[in-house]
């Protein structure tokens, strides 16, 4: 049997490309890339809709990241789409369905798409401000394309209307796909985003009827009481953008992020929000590829320690970062690696908290893929 996992780590570090015939429905009768945050493609297509992600025969949720000189291409044959390595036939691969919710309009008369974006096949994307200060001193994340995807597609709102978010959330739970909300926002004031994301699950909660809305919300880094106050707000987890766990590795990386939030400063306060959210309900994201396997590793198992998840997203050298050119580790490396984090989180007993993320989520971490083939989620 074809190994999956190995696989997806060659789609997400090789890109891939399409025949023209096989995305002609794209933005139609399949979900197309609407660019909510960051980009992931080698290149831009601002010309090209392409689709955002596709399921391999076993499930496994795939980002599509378009590089023209993949060695990995789509055809379409005898009605179906067929991945293809050079000459050779791999397997079939299917795009995910457009939300009907994406040619709706919200009471005020925008776009539900440019508000909200379904990510993988069943979690619900808001970026309620498209802005990160350390741009404007250059010291953005060193992986970090965030402006420049804004400014090449402008496809979404920057700001949301947290009226608007709720009647998304309505509309695209009604349609039965939907499983978590996502949240994120860019670098504001704490003070201001416990307002925002307060204002913005209330709403949610008023046009869903949920208590506690199943979903991530990941906020500048919350902080001290900032924890129980996002809490409060009704949401299932908390999310902590680490980014990178080793500290000269991060201050190296991430320099606005770091003068801002120190290693030690993320690790306590990833302690203190598993105390108020609960084991299993608060994650780590690490952008993988960007410092040894061993150093990640120990990562891995000083956040499992805590009772916290890890969700290590695969590195893309996109354009409009700092690292563009560059390249990520090979599959093969993604593949071993995220195979070893399986284990540990296991040996941890983390509970999976797949109330709130699952690997329909999202195409672009390998880790809760590696864990279902432990029987874990
Ligand atoms: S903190 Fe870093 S990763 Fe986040 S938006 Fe700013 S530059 Fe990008």
């Amino acid at each position: 049997m074809e190994d999956y996992l190995l696989l997806k780590a060659a789609l997400v570090t090789e890109g891939i490309r399409s025949d023209p015939a096989s995305v002609a429905e794209v933005g139609t009768r399949y979900k197309e890339q609407n660019h909510g945050l960051f980009g992931w493609d080698f290149e831009n297509h601002t010309e090209q809709k392409l689709p955002d992600d596709f399921t391999l025969p076993d499930g496994t949720v795939v980002q599509y990241r378009k590089n023209s000189r993949s060695p990995y291409h789509v055809v379409p044959e005898d009605g179906r789409l067929h991945l293809h390595h050079n000459e050779q036939r791999i397997c079939e691969v299917k795009w995910l369905r457009r939300p009907r919710y994406y040619t709706e309009k919200t009471t005020k008369g925008n776009d539900m798409i440019k508000i909200g974006q379904l990510g993988g096949q069943d979690c619900l994307f808001f970026c309620y401000q498209n802005y990160c200060s350390h741009f404007a001193k250059k010291q953005q994340c060193a992986f970090c394309n965030l402006v420049s995807t804004s400014d090449v597609y402008n496809s979404v709102m920057r700001r949301k209307d947290p009226v608007e978010v709720g009647e998304v959330v309505k509309a695209a739970w009604a349609e039965g796909d939907t499983n978590h909300v996502n949240l994120t926002g860019g670098c504001i004031s704490l003070k201001r985003e416990i307002e925002i994301v307060s204002e913005i699950l209330s709403s949610i909660r008023e046009h869903t009827g949920f208590d506690s809305v199943p979903g991530t919300l990941l906020p500048s880094p919350a902080k001290g009481e900032a924890i129980q106050k996002f809490y409060e707000t009704g949401i299932g987890s908390l999310c902590f953008a680490m980014e990178v766990w080793d500290k000269k590795y991060y201050e190296a990386i991430c320099p606005g992020k770091a003068a801002g939030t120190s290693h030690d400063e993320f690790v306590e306060n990833i302690k203190k929000a598993v105390e108020v959210f609960g084991e299993g309900n608060v994650y780590t994201i690490f952008v993988l590829g960007l410092e040894p396997k061993e150093n990640f590793l120990a990562g891995v198992n000083a956040i499992s320690e805590l009772g916290a998840n890890v969700i290590p997203f695969v590195w893309s050298p996109n354009p409009g970062s700092k690292l563009y050119g560059h390249r990520a580790p090979f599959a093969e490396w993604y593949a071993q690696t995220n195979r070893e984090a399986a284990e540990i989180v296991r040996e941890h007993k983390v509970p999976a908290g797949t109330r709130n993320h699952c690997y329909l989520c999202d195409g672009n971490s390998l880790l809760h893929d590696a864990l279902r083939e432990k029987g874990v989620v």
